[in-house]
């Protein structure tokens, strides 16, 4: 298995980590977008979030969520993303889960920028019945 992040799971790659239990593995960004930017990690290899079991989702994110109480807390930012990237087109550069934990302070370099799409509300009604009828 060539995966770095299976590799860091499993202890073959060092990693800084700050959390871990049966599934997860809670690491520091090798790279951070700011001080205190986490990853949490699954233990078993899934590429995306649509790989994953529905479980084991919920599970990652109630991760995220108390891993982010705490760098909020380390870190005094003065808000956190919490981003998790499906395909290469939506930024993600490794193809085994994980969740972003990013804090966020004043002035900061992070660019998370939301362009714009001009829809007409038309059109958001059609992909709103669409996306229903897939549900
Ligand atoms: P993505 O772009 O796939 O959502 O995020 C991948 C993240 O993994 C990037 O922020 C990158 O810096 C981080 N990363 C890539 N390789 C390693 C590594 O070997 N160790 C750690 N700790 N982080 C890594
Ligand atoms: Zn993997």
């Amino acid at each position: 298995m060539s995966c770095v992040f299976c590799k860091i799971a499993n202890g073959e790659i060092p990693s800084i980590s700050v959390y871990e239990d049966e599934s997860f593995k809670v690491i520091m960004d090798i790279n951070p977008a700011n001080l205190g930017h986490c990853l949490v990690i699954c233990k078993e290899h899934y590429a995306n979030i649509f790989e994953m079991p529905s479980e084991l989702t919920a599970k990652a994110f109630a991760v995220a969520k108390k891993v982010a109480g705490a760098v909020k807390e380390a870190t005094d930012c003065d808000g956190i993303n919490i981003l998790q990237n499906n395909g290469e087109i939506a930024g993600q550069t490794v193809f085994h889960f994980h969740i972003h934990i990013l804090p966020r302070v004043e002035g900061d370099l992070v660019n998370i920028h939301f362009g714009g799409f001009n829809a007409e509300e038309d059109m958001i009604k059609q992909i709103a019945e669409d996306i229903k009828n897939k549900l």
